[in-house]
């Protein structure tokens, strides 16, 4: 049957209270518990799944109706009580995953179900115990707090009121000046609100480590690895991994900003000059956001049917909420609402480049949620978070072709910058990688020895970046503005993993278009039936982790960077 769409304005707010989630869990538990086949586990399983998708739905709608207004009191107090609930519902899914695992005719379950979910389960239940169910509630606490800080941030810029996605756009202006007052008006408040933020991460740290304590890890890194389901690859892989990184794309890396900076005639580049491509200015979108996403409802249109379809779903029942606005929590992400199968996404548009990428990056989420929506399982419908983001970042490049609508007579320009901050991009994530783990390795350090290694990380893979004018950042502090540090631990290097799959679908697409879109398409339909590394093998995909693939991939993209005449620009 297929379900009726329905608009998001018209999804019915819920907010589940304790009773009601606990009185169903437990009946749910209870069908589950008598069962004494895999023919009736399977009934409990399909039912316990049900309600799966209507809790689902109810939780991603709170927390968007939250993100989107953040001041709201209602919405506050609604997220509020499922920060609170959310480890109750840990604890059921605990009990679940143990009686799945523990059943008696599990082999047989394996046959219906294959073996990675119950290595999923396995995994998971290592990373829970109802005895850190008190820090549980407590991080998610801080990490909405967190948000709030960030999303109420209101700074005085030129007369106006700006939140920091729209003062993004002030830092990467043509005028030198412009970019440095942006840079210090952030600086400044960044600078106030240092020691708030810098509690609330100490706080944080304090309590992931107590809880892998608590469930016998040495200390939280193993337990950060389990929680985001990575069962095919470890730290050890991670750091060879950064290695690579840093002595095959570091090097490169600080050509390109010596370049670009000899481009821009200054001297003594500070960290804001490098957001400026070019003289002439960055490219930036010619029309507003109803434009871009008339555009890309376009692009969708031409690149195949299923996108077309997927792309006037979305908009047809409003499920993009793009501009920035004061009181709208920082960055972008892109939900699923189980119950009416939709995708949703949230941006903060600012009037830059970014608008268009970031739009591309999130509809190849919410494409991605769209195709496996049919997935019955639902743990194998969406992989884990590195694999994900080659849906989006390779989306990214899949825009090529088209950004001549988006920027007109700059698409060149666009086109450069977007692949060289890509390239650019792979050095800042292993320094938010590198730096977690350091973290979660010395629990006890303190805020300024956090803000020290930092810096020192800093000056090892980015060692162009310069704070003179800008003192708090000058101490080490710009990790305070990368939410991932906060809401989900060690979720980053995911970002740099996911890049360089993505370069291979951008050289394959250069080549043959038909052959990379297909490829991508089965890809992205594979969902989450296989951990990282097999997904990557099942669709004869290079493997990053592997010596010498960074290597090869960063050639051909360097050759494609110096086959754009750049005096043009
Ligand atoms: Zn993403």
């Amino acid at each position: 049957m297929k379900t009726p769409e329905i608009k998001f304005s018209q999804y019915p707010f819920i907010v589940p209270t304790e009773k009601r989630v606990t009185n169903k869990l437990d009946k749910l538990i209870g069908e589950l518990k008598e069962c004494g086949s895999p023919k009736t586990a399977s009934v409990a399983v399909r039912h316990w799944n049900k309600y799966g998708e209507e809790l689902g739905t109810e939780l991603s709608l709170i927390y968007v109706k939250y993100s989107v207004d953040t001041k709201n009191v209602a919405y506050k107090k609604a997220q509020e009580r499922m920060d609170e609930l959310s480890p109750l519902i840990s604890k059921y899914s605990n009990i679940y995953e143990k009686m799945m695992v523990k059943a008696s005719f599990r082999k047989d379950l394996e046959k219906i179900y294959g073996k990675y979910l119950f290595k999923m389960y396995d995994s998971s239940l290592k990373a829970f115990d109802e005895k850190i169910m008190p820090e549980l509630a407590q991080e998610n606490k801080l990490v909405s707090q967190y948000d709030a800080v960030l999303g109420g941030a209101q700074i005085n810029f030129r007369g106006e009121v700006l939140n920091l996605s729209q003062l993004g756009k002030y830092m990467q202006d043509k005028d030198r000046d412009t970019r440095k007052e942006a840079a210090q008006a952030m600086d400044k408040w960044l600078g106030e609100h240092e020691k708030e933020i810098g509690d609330i991460y100490s706080q944080l740290v304090t309590l992931r480590d107590q809880m892998a304590k608590k469930l016998g890890f040495k200390n939280f890194t193993e337990l950060g690895y389990l929680r985001l389901g990575r069962i095919d690859y470890n730290a050890k892989m991670v750091k060879k991994y950064r290695e690579q990184i840093a002595t095959e794309v570091v090097p490169v890396c600080q050509k390109l900003y010596k370049q670009q900076m000899k481009g821009l005639k200054i001297k003594n580049p500070q960290y804001y000059d490098y957001n400026l491509t070019f003289a002439s200015g960055n490219a930036n979108p010619i029309g507003d956001v109803n434009y871009i996403v008339d555009q890309t409802k376009a692009m969708f249109t031409t690149l195949s049917s299923e996108s077309q379809t997927f792309i006037n779903f979305m908009v047809d029942n409003e499920l993009l909420d793009l501009v920035a606005r004061q009181g709208k929590a920082p960055g972008g992400y892109c939900t699923y609402f189980p119950l009416y199968k939709s995708p949703f996404i949230f941006a903060n548009f600012n009037g830059t480049a970014d608008d268009v990428f970031t739009l591309a990056h999130e509809c190849g989420h919410a494409f991605q949620a769209y195709l496996c929506s049919n997935i019955k399982i639902p743990e194998y419908q969406n992989p884990t978070l590195e694999s994900c983001e080659i849906h989006s970042m390779s989306m990214e490049f899949f825009a090529w072709p088209y950004l001549e609508k988006f920027f007109g007579a700059q698409n060149e320009k666009a086109q450069f910058t977007h692949l060289k901050g890509a390239i650019e991009f792979l050095p800042y994530g292993i320094s938010v990688d590198e730096f977690q783990h350091w973290v979660y390795e010395h629990p006890t350090a303190t805020h300024e020895e956090r803000c020290a290694i930092w810096r020192d990380i800093e000056n090892r893979y980015t060692p162009h970046k310069k704070y003179d004018d800008t003192p708090t950042l000058a101490k080490g502090t710009y990790w305070m503005r990368q939410s991932h540090i906060f809401g989900t631990p060690f979720y980053y290097i995911d970002y740099t993993l996911a890049q360089v799959v993505a370069f291979e679908f951008f050289l394959l697409d250069r080549k043959n278009h038909e052959k990379a879109w297909k490829k991508y398409v089965k890809f992205t339909k594979c969902g989450g039936k296989y951990p990282f590394v097999e997904l990557l093998e099942k669709n004869h995909l290079k493997n990053p982790f592997e010596d010498g693939t960074i290597h090869k991939i960063i050639g051909p993209l360097v050759k494609v960077l110096k086959g754009f005449d750049q005096s043009k620009f």
